[in-house]
C-alpha cells in the first residue's frame, strides 16, 4: 500500500562551503527536482552550503520555499531573503517541531551533526507514532551507506523491531526522490504499540 500523497516535503542538509562539488551539486538537483514534481519544499532557511544551493535551485524553477530559522540565526543575517515564505522562531527545538508539523515528507541529503540529528529525530518520531511520513535517504556518492549499516545493526542486535526497518527509504539519486516518496510503505497509526522492542 502506498502512503499518503506527499505535497511538501522537509528537506534537511548541510550548511558547510566546503563538501565536495558532488554534493552541493546533488542539493542543486534535489531542488530543481522538488520544484519541478509540484512538491514544496520546507527547509532549514539558511544560505550557506547544500541548503543554500537546494532552496536558490528551486526558487530559480519556480518552486514553494519555506525556511524555518530560529532567531538568533535570522539576526546572524544566515536567512535567505529571497524564499516566498520564511517563519523565525525561537530556538532549535520549535523549528525542528514546525518543519516537521509543515511536511508530509523527510527527505535527507549528506550532511554533518546537524543533517543527522534532524534525519534521527524524524526517524525517532516516526517510531512514536508522532510523525508517519515516508524518511527518503538520498544516498550520493553512497554517503548513507555507514548509516544504513549502523540502522540495519541496530535491528539485528535487537534495538529496534526488524519492522522499523521500513521507516526508511533509499534514493541513490536525487532524481529518484519522488519515486521514492511514492513508493514508501504506509506507517501504521498503531506504530506507537510496537515502538518497543520487547
Ligand atoms: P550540518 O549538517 O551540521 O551542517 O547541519 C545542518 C543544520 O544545521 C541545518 O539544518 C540547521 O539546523 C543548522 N545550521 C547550521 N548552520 C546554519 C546556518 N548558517 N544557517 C541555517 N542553519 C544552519
Amino acid at each position: 500500500m502506498l502512503s499518503t500523497p506527499v505535497g511538501t516535503v522537509c528537506v534537511y542538509c548541510a550548511s558547510s562551503e566546503r563538501s565536495p562539488a558532488v554534493y552541493l551539486d546533488a542539493a542543486a538537483r534535489l531542488g530543481r527536482h522538488l520544484a519541478a514534481a509540484g512538491l514544496g519544499i520546507v527547509y532549514g532557511g539558511g544560505v550557506l552550503g547544500s541548503m543554500g544551493r537546494m532552496a536558490e535551485a528551486a526558487l530559480d524553477s519556480g518552486g514553494r520555499v519555506t525556511g524555518v530559522i530560529p532567531k538568533f540565526m535570522q539576526e546572524l543575517e544566515w536567512a535567505n531573503r529571497r524564499l516566498t515564505d520564511l517563519r523565525v522562531v525561537e530556538d532549535m527545538h520549535e523549528r525542528k517541531r514546525l518543519m516537521l508539523e509543515l511536511s508530509d515528507a523527510v527527505v535527507a541529503l549528506p550532511g554533518g551533526c546537524g543533517t543527522l540529528e534532524e534525519l534521527f529525530e524524524a526517524i525517532t518520531w516516526k517510531r512514536l507514532g508522532l510523525f508517519f511520513g515516508p524518511v527518503v535517504l538520498v544516498n550520493v556518492n553512497r554517503f548513507f551507506d555507514p548509516c544504513l549499516e549502523l540502522l540495519a545493526t541496530c535491528v539485528s542486535q535487537g534495538f529496534m523491531n526488524p519492522r522499523h526497518a521500513a521507516m526508511w527509504s533509499v534514493a541513490d539519486e536525487p532524481e529518484g526522490v519522488a519515486a521514492a516518496l511514492e513508493s514508501a510503505p504506509q506507517w501504521p497509526r498503531t506504530a506507537r504499540e510496537f515502538a518497543a522492542v520487547r
